[in-house]
């Protein structure tokens, strides 16, 4: 692999997962990288498959269909997450283009999504956002509301429900963001339980947790649960800083 500056930041990220797993006893192949190209450029996406990455996730569904359509040659090898906040009149766009939403926030967007996916498409994976801190300024579902509201999802023929998505108060205390993770996780864990109980095949599929940024993703790993897939979302520490 030659030397750019791209790869040492994916180098140092992968030491970065590999460390924490160690240190925190979680399986590395349950922990994948989610490379946040949002306002980088189709080439950087392109230098980052070219060092194997395989899953982009992009918070403006038209940057996001731009960089796909720039990409031809990549059509079918790269994963497009969607993981920004989603309005109704963009669901379309979202489920023709993207394999993944971490977003989903609401009923009507999660029911627009299933009735919009092509059939000839497989279901696009779905995550639940959780706004965790319960601040009424913060996109999320309300924890007391995601339950039902995956309840609802898993029903739909065109998605499939995988997990669950937060996007902490950030915070340098390595105390305060694992509390927060944590807080997700025994969402993520009552609603399994949940799901498996009323609908056990949507409870098996529900096995993502989709946590952890540049500046937390060690104790996204630490609060990791056995048997649960994991997915960092890691922008400023691959691409550098957002301008
Ligand atoms: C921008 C963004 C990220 C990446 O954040 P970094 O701190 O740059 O790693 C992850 N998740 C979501 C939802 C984002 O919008």
């Amino acid at each position: 692999m030659p030397d750019t500056p791209f790869i040492h930041n994916l180098n140092a990220v992968n030491a970065r997962i590999q460390r924490a797993c160690h240190q925190f006893q979680v399986d590395p192949a349950c922990v994948s990288l989610l490379a946040v190209s949002k306002t980088f450029s189709a080439q950087h996406v392109r230098e980052a498959a070219q060092a194997g990455l395989r899953d982009f996730g992009e918070n403006y569904v038209q940057e996001g269909i731009d960089k796909m359509t720039a990409l031809p040659d990549l059509r079918g090898q790269l994963r497009w997450h969607f993981i920004g906040p989603l309005q109704s009149n963009k669901t379309k766009d979202v489920a023709h283009h993207f394999d993944w939403i971490h977003s989903i926030e609401r009923e009507k967007i999660a029911q627009r999504l299933s009735d919009q996916r092509p059939k000839e498409s497989a279901p696009l994976q779905a995550c639940v956002q959780v706004n965790v801190s319960g601040e009424s300024s913060k996109s999320g579902a309300l924890p007391a509301e995601v339950e039902a509201l995956c309840l609802f999802a898993a029903t739909l023929p065109g998605l499939s429900l995988r997990g669950l998505m937060a996007i902490p108060e950030p915070t340098p205390d390595m105390a305060q963001q694992r509390a927060q993770f944590r807080a997700l996780v025994q969402l993520y864990e009552k609603t399994k339980a949940t799901l498996m109980r009323e609908h056990a095949s949507a409870g098996a599929r529900f096995d993502v947790l989709s946590m952890g940024m540049s500046a937390d993703l060690e104790s996204a790993i630490a609060e990791t649960p056995p048997r649960t897939q994991l997915i960092v979302r890691v922008g400023t520490a691959l691409f550098g800083s957002r301008s």
